[in-house]
């Protein structure tokens, strides 16, 4: 499994890597490295997305580029093979930044996108983990951040949550500043327990952090201090 997993951020990072190497967009590079791991069942995002309670996927994504600080969002969807490239969509055109649920997954059909079959997400390992959840939580969101030869550096952030969380939760993942952030000189994407990284906006806290002059180093740690004592165990790219 855990072999499975790095051959799968491999192939990301390499997919990722090669479009920036070859002078193409990092928004390029990050939808195309998050689709590959959201294609992978190893993964929470996309196909490998956890139940919530009522046994159904309920996916969030959201994608930030540096320069512009244009952002685009999606939550609770469930038809939606790579909630990412949706999350781009609504970003490049709508007037929106976030859309969730039906309303979401209106205008994928409107963009020509494939509706899956819920059946697609279907994954008795996570069947079983929603039954265990205490002794088997999956984490392992997937985000990817990258910098492109012109500059500009982008984020993006896509899961399928918390297992059993109530239908209708959202996470920090669709939620820029929360877990996701890029602007001209940060690019972040968070992974972890979500209510603790929205009520500290732990994505934006690194570039806050950053602008006072701190260290990024420190600024991650430091960032992670505070989403700690509330329950946000996790991590940050
Ligand atoms: N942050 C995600 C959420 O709360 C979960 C995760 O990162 O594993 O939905």
């Amino acid at each position: 499994k855990q072999k499975a997993i790095q051959e799968g951020l491999k192939q990301a990072l390499a997919t990722g890597y090669s479009i920036l190497e070859s002078g193409g967009s990092s928004l390029d590079a990050i939808e195309a490295a998050i689709m590959i791991l959201e294609d992978n069942i190893n993964f929470n995002a996309g196909k490998g997305s956890v139940y919530n309670s009522a046994e159904k996927q309920e996916m969030d994504a959201s994608i930030m580029v540096g320069d512009s600080q244009q952002a685009g969002a999606v939550a609770s969807v469930s038809r939606i093979k790579n909630p990412i490239k949706l999350a781009r969509y609504v970003m490049e055109n709508t007037k929106h930044v976030m859309m969730v649920g039906e309303g979401a997954e209106k205008i994928a059909k409107e963009g020509g996108f494939e509706l899956v079959n819920p059946d697609y997400f279907a994954s008795i390992e996570n069947l079983e983990r929603l039954k265990v959840t205490q002794e088997k939580e999956k984490l392992g969101t997937v985000g990817a951040v990258a910098l492109d030869q012109s500059g500009t550096i982008s984020a993006g952030t896509s899961t399928g949550g918390m297992t059993n969380k109530k239908p209708g939760r959202i996470g920090d993942s669709p939620i820029i500043g929360a877990g996701t952030w890029a602007d001209s000189t940060v690019a972040v994407s968070c992974t972890g327990v979500g209510e603790a990284y929205i009520r500290t906006c732990a994505a934006h806290e690194i570039s806050t952090r950053l602008r006072l002059g701190q260290d990024l180093k420190v600024a991650c740690a430091e960032m992670l201090d505070m989403v700690a004592p509330l329950g946000g165990r996790g991590g940050v790219i």
